[in-house]
């Protein structure tokens, strides 16, 4: 009788440490997400879904607004990192103006994208990570955009062989003169290569 009592007693205890941690874990994440511009109001949703009726890509993302809010506060940490919802936002802010509780999932999609970037989370189904990354290596290198080199790099990071299908548009923009083989570098791009930098210290995307 002793024993099992014991037993049982081993049993509750574990089951309570274990609870505890999966709590923390939610905690953690609701924490971490209320604690990054834009994300401070998370605690606020009422889940009225304003939002994702009003998000003109929520078709295209695999949890809209509303629901990326509940996975949230339910501590689904990798589940929200690794999704390509926050990388379909168009920054609209319709959400944002329409949202009764003053909850701005625009700042919101931003402040995730940079945390699942930081964290080296794999985005499914979607490919907008590698192009921003592109975009900021050649602001870096050049102070501006040099398309070319900018899409040779988007293209080595997702798929090679789709560069074919936009070879006659390249061709074509470069004998018009409208795509210069070799980056044109502007003047004090060293300034802007370090407040991009700057950025990423602060707690940009990298
Ligand atoms: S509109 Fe605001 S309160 Fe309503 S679900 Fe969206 S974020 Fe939450
Ligand atoms: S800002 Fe982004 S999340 Fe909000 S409505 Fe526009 S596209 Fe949708």
């Amino acid at each position: 009788m002793a024993g099992m009592m014991a037993t049982n007693s081993c049993w509750d205890l574990l089951r309570r440490q274990i609870y505890a941690i999966l709590i923390m874990g939610t905690m953690n994440f609701v924490n971490e997400v209320a604690a990054v511009p834009g994300g401070e109001n998370v605690y606020s949703c009422i889940q009225c879904g304003v939002c994702s009726g009003t998000c003109p890509v929520a078709v295209e993302m695999e949890y809209p607004p509303r629901k990326i809010i509940a996975l949230i506060r339910a501590g689904m940490r990798a589940e929200v990192l690794s999704s390509s919802s926050m990388w379909h936002c168009l920054s609209c802010y319709l959400c944002t103006v329409r949202c009764p509780r003053g909850i701005k999932p625009t700042e919101l999609a931003h402040a995730l994208e940079s945390l699942a970037d930081k964290e080296g989370y794999r985005v499914r189904g979607t490919r907008t990570p590698a192009m921003y990354h592109s975009f900021v290596d050649s602001m870096r290198s050049n102070g501006r955009v040099h398309e070319l080199g900018m899409m040779l790099k988007y293209y080595l990071r997702t798929n090679p062989l789709a560069a074919l299908k936009v070879s006659k548009v390249a061709l074509s923009l470069f004998l018009h003169k409208r795509m210069p083989l070799l980056p044109k570098k502007v003047k004090g791009k060293e300034d802007l290569s370090r407040m991009i930098q700057r950025f990423r210290e602060v707690g940009g995307s990298q």
